[in-house]
Order: C-alpha cells, then sequence, then structure tokens
C-alpha cells in the first residue's frame, strides 16, 4: 500500500471527522424532530379531549336551563299562580341552577315582570338586543343566546331567552336566564392541567364571555371580540366543523397557542346562536422541555465535536512531531549508512546481515560484486548464499556458523570458497555475530562481513605448498599473557603432528596439550614457561598419544619473540622423531639382549683386540678358563695355562694360525677345529674352537665337545629304550627282530618269539588309577627281564601293555617252557587285582610261535603267529599260554 504524505492522511482525517460529525448532527435533529410532534401530536390529543369534556360539560348545562326555561315558559303561558307564585318559582329555580344568576320574565313590551332578583323587576329591557333577537324568532321553541354584555348590575353577562308565546300567537313575552361567568369560568378551569393552559368560553358571534387561564397568562380586556379575520375563532367557524385543531394567538397579537375549539349548539336547543368553548396551550411552554431537551443535546453534541477536533488536532500535531523526529532519526541513519557503506566500500567488505526467522537476507552490493554478480543477480534469502558455497566447503561452513549460533563460540569465522558468476570460485572470509536474541537466548538476527581474500589465500597457498614439502610442521604459537594460547599459523604437517586441523588450532591451543603424554605434559609446559621467560630458543623431546596411530615422538624447536601486548610469539618446527626413537631404542634393547645372550651362551666366548688383549669374555669362559673380569688377559697368558704341553701348543699355534687365515676367504668365519684344552681345574676337554674375524680384532667360540659327546651316546641308549618301563622299546625290538633272524637264518637255528598281555588292565586302571598301572607295568617289565638268562635275550614293551620276547636260538618246547615260566613269575608277584575275573592277582596270556627263518617266510608272520596264539590264549580264559594246535607250525 503506498503511504500517503502525512498532511494529506490528515486533511483526509478532518473530512473523515466533520462528515461523522454532521451525519451525528443530522441523527441528532432527526430524533428531536420526532420527540417535538410526538410532543405536538400528545399535546393535541390532550386538549382534544378536555375540549370535549368541556363540550359536554356545558351541553349538559345548557340543556338543564333550556329545559328550566321551557318549563316556566309553559308556567307563565298558563297564567295561574299569580306574581308572587311566580316570584318564588323564578327564585328557588335560580338558586337551584348552576350557573345561572338570574331568572326574569319579560312582557311583550320588555319589562320585567318577574324576577329572581326582585330589586330587577320593573325595568325595562326593551333595548337588550336579546330582546329584539327573541321578537324576531321565527320559530317559538328558539332559544336566544344573547351575546355578552354588561348587565345594569355591571355583571358580564350572556342571557338565555324563550319567547312565550302571546294568545294570538304574537310575542307574549320572554323568560331569560342570565348566565353566571363566575360559575362558567370555575367550570372552565377543572379541565385546566398545566399552568399555561388556556380555557375559554365565547360566544358564536366573537365575545368572549369567560376565561380561565393563569394570572401570568393572557390578559386583555373582557369584553374582547375574538371574531376577527384570520383568527382563530373566526378560521375554526368558516371551517363549518364542530371540532377544530388550530394555532394561533388567544388574544390577538398574543403568543401563539394550540387551541382546541368546539361548537357548543346541540340541535334539540335550537340555538339562534352557538357558543364556542375551547382550550389551549402556549407553544412555547409546550415545547419548553423538549426545547430544554433539544438545548443540553444540541449543546453536547457542539462539545463532543470541539473536544473530539481538539483531540485529533492535538495528536495530528504529535504525529506531526513524531514523523519529523523520524525522518530527522532516517536522515541521521541514511547518513551512517552512506559512511559505513563508504568505509566498507574502501575496505571491500561485503556487509551482510541475517534475519533468522524469516530466512531473509540482506546482501551489500559490494558482498554481491565481489563475485562479480549485479545486485539482481542475488536474492534476498539465506539459500542464496549457501547455495553458492563450493561443495567441498558446505559442511564445514555450517559446523562453523553452528559453533557461534549455539553460543561455543564468540564470532562466526569461517574461511571457504564461493562460486562467482563466471562459475569459478574465489576464496572469501566471513566473519559474523549474533546482534539479537529471544527471551530463550535463540539467535534472531546476524550481521557479518565478507571478504575476497583470494590472493592473501593464493599467497598463503603457495606458503603451505612450499611448507608442505617440509616433514613435520612449521608454526607460530602465542602464549598470551593471561595464560591462554592459540596458533596464529600452523601447515599442513599438523595433522599429522597432532591429529588437528590449523583451522581447529587458531583460536585455542588447548587440544593440542590435551594429546601429550601425561608422563611428558607437565615438563613440556615448565620448558615452554621457561622459554617464554628467558627468551631463549624452546627445545623439547615428548610424546603425544593420538587418536588411531597410538604413542608418537615429537621433537620440537622454537624461537621466541615478546609481543608489545605482553603475549610471547614463538616460530618454531616439529617433527615426528618416532622412528628414529624407536631405532635408537631397539639398537639398545639389541645390545642389551646380544651381553645377554653371549653371556648366557653354554659355549664360551672371547673377544680379542688387535693387541691380542682379551677385553671380552662370558661366563663360561670365565667358568673353564677363570682370569676375572678385572684382568684383562692376553692370549698368549691364556694359551700357557690352556696347553701346558709347550709341543701340542706349538702344534695348536699353527694350526690356529692357519684357521685365521683361512676365514679371509670365508667372510671373516673362523673354521671350527678340535683342540684339548686343560681348563683351570686341570681337566682335560675336547673343545671345537672357531670364530669370526672383524677389523683387528676376532671372536672366538669355545664349544667343549666332551660333555657333548657322552651326551649323544646317553641320546642314542634312550632312542632304544621305553620310557616307562625301562626296558627295550619297539623299535628296538624290531631291529633286533630283523638282526636274529638274519643270523638264525644263517646259522639255522630256531627262532622263537613270546606275546604277552596283562589280563583286564583296563580294569586295573579303572579300578586303581593310571599311575599304579604304570607302576603295575614297571613291575611285570622289570619281572619278565629277570626270568630271561641268555645274552641275546631280549624283552622289549611292544606296547600298552603288551610285552615281546626275543628268544634266538630257542625251539618250541624251550619258548613254551619258558612262557609258563613268566606266567608264573607275573602271578607270583601278586599283584592285587580285584577286577580280574580270571584271579584276583595281576596275570598275563601269553602267544608263542617258533620257526627257523628261510628263504619264504618273514620275521612279520612269525610274530602273526604270536599274536594269533595270544588271541586264542585270551578267549580260552586268559592267564595261559596259548596253545592251538594249527599255529604251532
Ligand atoms: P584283556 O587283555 O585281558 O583282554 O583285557 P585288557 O583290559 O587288558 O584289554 P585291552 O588290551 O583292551 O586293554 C589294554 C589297557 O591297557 C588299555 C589301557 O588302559 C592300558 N594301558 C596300555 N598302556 C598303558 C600304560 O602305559 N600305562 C597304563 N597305566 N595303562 C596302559
Ligand atoms: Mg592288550
Ligand atoms: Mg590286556
Amino acid at each position: 500500500m503506498p503511504v500517503r504524505p502525512l498532511h494529506q492522511r490528515h486533511r483526509r482525517q478532518w473530512g473523515w471527522f466533520a462528515l461523522a460529525w454532521l451525519l451525528l448532527g443530522v441523527l441528532l435533529g432527526a430524533q428531536l424532530w420526532r420527540e417535538r410532534q410526538e410532543v405536538q401530536e400528545r399535546e393535541r390529543q390532550h386538549l382534544s379531549q378536555q375540549a370535549g369534556i368541556l363540550h359536554d360539560n356545558l351541553a349538559r348545562q345548557l340543556n338543564a336551563i333550556n329545559h328550566a326555561l321551557a318549563s316556566l315558559t309553559a308556567y307563565v303561558q298558563q297564567g295561574n299562580g299569580g306574581h308572587e307564585r311566580l316570584q318564588n318559582r323564578l327564585q328557588a329555580f335560580s338558586e337551584a341552577m348552576v350557573g345561572v344568576r338570574t331568572l326574569s320574565v319579560l312582557d311583550a313590551r320588555g319589562r320585567v315582570t318577574a324576577s329572581s332578583r326582585a330589586e330587577l323587576v320593573g325595568e325595562d329591557v326593551s333595548q337588550r338586543p336579546y330582546f329584539t333577537a327573541a321578537r324576531a324568532a321565527t320559530a317559538p321553541d328558539t332559544l336566544v343566546v344573547s351575546p355578552p354584555f354588561r348587565s345594569t348590575l355591571g355583571v358580564w353577562v350572556i342571557v338565555l331567552a324563550r319567547v312565550v308565546p302571546g294568545p294570538d300567537g304574537a310575542l307574549g313575552g320572554l323568560v331569560v336566564a342570565t348566565l353566571d361567568p363566575e360559575a362558567f369560568t370555575t367550570l372552565l378551569a377543572s379541565v385546566r392541567y398545566a399552568p399555561d393552559m388556556v380555557a375559554g368560553l365565547t360566544h358564536g358571534d366573537g365575545l368572549r364571555f369567560a376565561m380561565a387561564s393563569s394570572p401570568s397568562g393572557p390578559t386583555g380586556p373582557r369584553e374582547i371580540d375574538l371574531d376577527r379575520p384570520g383568527s382563530p375563532l373566526r378560521r375554526h367557524l368558516d371551517s363549518g366543523q364542530g371540532a377544530s385543531l388550530l394555532t394561533g394567538p388567544v388574544m390577538p397579537a398574543g403568543a401563539p397557542h394550540l387551541l382546541a375549539l368546539r361548537t357548543i349548539a346541540p340541535p334539540q336547543l335550537n340555538m339562534d346562536k352557538p357558543l364556542v368553548t375551547g382550550v389551549g396551550r402556549d407553544w412555547g411552554a409546550i415545547l419548553a422541555p423538549w426545547r430544554a431537551r433539544a438545548w443540553a443535546l444540541g449543546a453536547a453534541y457542539l462539545l463532543t465535536g470541539l473536544a473530539l477536533a481538539a483531540a485529533l488536532g492535538f495528536m495530528q500535531r504529535r504525529w506531526r512531531e513524531l514523523a519529523l523526529h523520524e525522518r530527522k532519526l532516517a536522515r541521521q541513519d541514511a547518513q551512517m549508512q552512506e559512511r559505513w557503506a563508504a568505509v566498507l566500500q574502501a575496505t571491500h567488505q561485503g556487509i551482510w546481515e541475517w534475519d533468522l526467522a524469516s530466512e531473509h537476507c540482506y546482501y551489500a552490493p559490494t558482498w554481491k560484486s565481489m563475485l562479480g554478480y549485479d545486485e539482481q543477480d542475488i536474492g534476498d534469502q539465506a539459500r542464496d548464499w549457501l547455495e553458492r558455497i563450493h561443495p567441498d566447503d558446505g559442511a564445514r561452513v555450517q559446523a562453523e556458523l553452528q559453533r557461534h549460533l549455539s553460543g561455543q563460540a564468540p564470532w562466526y569465522e569461517s574461511m571457504y570458497r564461493m562460486r562467482r558468476k563466471d562459475g569459478g570460485y574465489q576464496w572469501v572470509q566471513d566473519r559474523g555475530r549474533v546482534t539479537a536474541r529471544d527471551a530463550q537466548g535463540r539467535p534472531l538476527r546476524l550481521i557479518g562481513t565478507k571478504i575476497d581474500v583470494t590472493e592473501r589465500r593464493a599467497l598463503r597457498e603457495r606458503l603451505d605448498r612450499l611448507v608442505g614439502n617440509v616433514p613435520g610442521m612449521i608454526y607460530q604459537y602465542q602464549l598470551e599473557a593471561d595464560g591462554r594460547s592459540h596458533f596464529p599459523y600452523a601447515s599442513a604437517g599438523v595433522q599429522d603432528i597432532y591429529g588437528f586441523t590449523a583451522e581447529q588450532l587458531r583460536a585455542d591451543a588447548a587440544p593440542v596439550f590435551g594429546r601429550i603424554h601425561p608422563a611428558d605434559l607437565p615438563r613440556v609446559s615448565e620448558s615452554i614457561r621457561q622459554s617464554a621467560q628467558s627468551l631463549q630458543t624452546w627445545r623439547d623431546e615428548y610424546r603425544v598419544m593420538l587418536p588411531g596411530r597410538g604413542e608418537r615422538w615429537l621433537s620440537g624447536q622454537a624461537s621466541p619473540q615478546r609481543l608489545d601486548d605482553g603475549a610471547v610469539l614463538w616460530h618454531g618446527y616439529l617433527h615426528d622423531i618416532t622412528e628414529a626413537k624407536r631405532q635408537a631404542l631397539q639398537l639398545q634393547e639389541t645390545e642389551r639382549v646380544l651381553q645377554q645372550l653371549m653371556n648366557d651362551m653354554p659355549i664360551g666366548l672371547c673377544m680379542v683386540d688387535a693387541e691380542h688383549r682379551i677385553y671380552f669374555r662370558n661366563r663360561r669362559f670365565l667358568q673353564d678358563f677363570g682370569h676375572a673380569e678385572a684382568s684383562a688377559p692376553t692370549l698368549r697368558e691364556w694359551s700357557l695355562q690352556a696347553y701346558p704341553d709347550p709341543a701340542y701348543r706349538q702344534q695348536v699355534g699353527r694350526t690356529w694360525k692357519e684357521a685365521v687365515a683361512q676365514a679371509a676367504h670365508n667372510g671373516g668365519q673362523i673354521p671350527e677345529r678340535d683342540y684339548r684344552i686343560t681348563t683351570r681345574d686341570g681337566a682335560l676337554r675336547a673343545v671345537a674352537i672357531g670364530g669370526l674375524v672383524f677389523g683387528g680384532h676376532f671372536l672366538a667360540t669355545f664349544v667343549d665337545q666332551t660333555e657333548q659327546l657322552a651326551q649323544s651316546e646317553r641320546l642314542r641308549a634312550l632312542a632304544y629304550m621305553d620310557g616307562l618301563t625301562g626296558i627295550a622299546n619297539r623299535r628296538h625290538f624290531d631291529q633286533q627282530l630283523q638282526a636274529e633272524w638274519r643270523r638264525c637264518r644263517r646259522s639255522g637255528k630256531p627262532l622263537s618269539l613270546v606275546l604277552l598281555d596283562i589280563d583286564y588292565f583296563k580294569q586295573f586302571n579303572d579300578l586303581y588309577g593310571h599311575q599304579r598301572g604304570d607302576e603295575c607295568l614297571r613291575t611285570v617289565a622289570v619281572t619278565l627281564r629277570g626270568q630271561l638268562g641268555r645274552s641275546h635275550d631280549l624283552v622289549a614293551r611292544y606296547g600298552g601293555e603288551e610285552f615281546v620276547c626275543l628268544l634266538p636260538e630257542c625251539d618250541l618246547a624251550g619258548a613254551t617252557m619258558k612262557a609258563q615260566a613268566l606266567r608264573q613269575a607275573v602271578q607270583a608277584l601278586g599283584i592285587a587285582h580285584a577286577g580280574s575275573a580270571v584271579a584276583s592277582v595281576v596275570t598275563i596270556s601269553l602267544g608263542v610261535a617258533c620257526q627257523i627263518p628261510d628263504g619264504t617266510s618273514s620275521p612279520e608272520a612269525l610274530l602273526a603267529r604270536a599274536d594269533a596264539q595270544l588271541y586264542c590264549s585270551k578267549r580260552q580264559g586268559r592267564n595261559q599260554v596259548g596253545d592251538s594246535p594249527e599255529l604251532l607250525t
């Protein structure tokens, strides 16, 4: 909607106001007019009613008087009774009739012959108009009504007269009644209901007879003729109507009145002149209450109008003042804006203002032109900005914005790329701040600036690329006077070193300290503090704990510089030394392990330098040859002790030199040779000596063969022995079987086998346990061995609780006897066996096989037969020697 100028608006307001006021006036006027009509109408009705009442009463009274006159006329006509009686009758009649002053009888010549007032008798009234009128009356029953006149007694009267017909039809006389004005005035006064009200009675010719009004009412001479041209009476009579409602003065030139007039001329009275009665009220008095009300309302209307007009005028003045004030403010604001815009333009800042509730955003023209857009190219919504952000930067910008909106960061600050009109991207730096929040702290409005930082960014990128090739991190670290710190600059390597981006540390360095190993943190903090105090270069090596990468070692150095505000700014370099540190540690560890190993090795070791001094020897060397660690014996001292025999020593010297010489072709390896060495306790030992030449040094190794030789012998024996029982094992038996088979085949001697198995041994184990089972096996084995006397007889554990005896040069009978002897010997051991079904002690079952080995048979077949016999003995009840006949040969 277009806004009108203020003065035009005010003029319209006045127009509306006047219209409304006029309309109200018209309505008020109409209402008053209606009320006035109502008042008039009511008054007309009232007056008509009162006039009606008057008319009826007066007509009744005239009728009564007429009656009286008629009866008197008849009385006079009859002529009986005499003067005295007539006089009395008149007297009585006049006293009885209200409104009649006098009753008189006149003769034909106009002389009073009798009267209720004696003093009037004899008076001549022939000159009175009523007399003339009566004489002229045509109808005998005419009631003559005289106009009012002043009587001889000085009273303003009307006379009613009836003709007394004479004997010849001529006038015989008159009977007259004089109407009493006082009585009629009283009657008139009885219908008045308001002080201004007038009631009157007039003769039809116009002369007023009686009138009732207030003392201040209409005045004038009593004998006034109201029948004048245009007068109310005249208009009434002219209208020919019996009743009229008129407006006009009661007296000529008097105040206008509302008048109700009635003609009194009942037809049965046959009056020669009518009477007219009327009531009236002063218009002014009728309308006085209405007028008062109209005045009051009019005054109220005027006053209200004036008050409203004054109020409107006052308000308009206020509005004008406000508008003026606003205009002044706006002017100042515009000036401010202009100056502000000029500053922003000069500094190439694109201001923007964002109403978060409506998403409406103001973008300064500089903002738009910065990106190559015209004013109308970019709308005024937040999305006009958001959708121009580079897709790779969008999420980060949102996050940075959110950090400020949620109150985490005091500023919104972000550097990102925005799409230019030409489609390319440009680096901008956004800085903004919430300027208004609602009661709940929710942000309402955000104002900020956008700066083109493409050039700055390009420089930065060049620097970053340069720095990016340097391993580690180049940085600036600033420690404020209040203890807070941040990294104004950190090269991309910061991600590798601390696991943060440069942006994350730009405002606060605290996250970095959270990553430093708790054990190193106090020391690092202290070294920084000292560097800040002394302004000496900071150097430190410490560990950091990086998520997903674990512990890393860092080494750094930085040179401090004190800033004006008391802060200290370091320019430094940090790099990861984890690998170097690890290698150094590893080397240390290796050395330690090696030393340990060499020391603990079961072979003697010594190291000899170019001067033939033994500078290292291990524990074994010390054991064998002495030479406490403190002393540094020479090779010669050692050889004197190791080779006491001079001849042998000489020979050994030659051999050693030869071996060392060979090392040159052997990659430094001195080939091992056997030597006889005398140890410090005088024992002679077979020792293999070899070693390694490096530089002018050599390492000699002494492997004591003496022990090893004895050991290998023992081992060989172990290989043919059963571990549990100590008798020959299956392998030994197999070898011996083959050997004896061949030997007996050559000699043509029989070879016998006895295979035996302990009865119910499983139950034995179950009953007494495996340990007792093992003991039993050992006892049985020893017993079996004890039973075999000949040197080449062999008893071996064949497996589990099975044993086998190899009896070379033994025939079947001998072998069977031997088997029986073995069975008895085992039983005789008396090893309790509650689980056996064949005896109460441990027993064995045996199978025997015998053969003179030949080309057609095999030791395996012999063994199979012995096994079959064993199976047979088991089947036949156990604790016996199997003797199945078909297996014997
Ligand atoms: P039989 O020969 O009378 O038919 O009955 P048995 O219970 O001896 O039968 P079997 O040959 O099936 O059981 C052999 C048992 O010998 C099984 C195993 O528990 C026991 N045994 C085998 N070798 C050893 C051992 O080295 N130590 C012990 N304690 N028991 C063994
Ligand atoms: Mg068995
Ligand atoms: Mg068995």
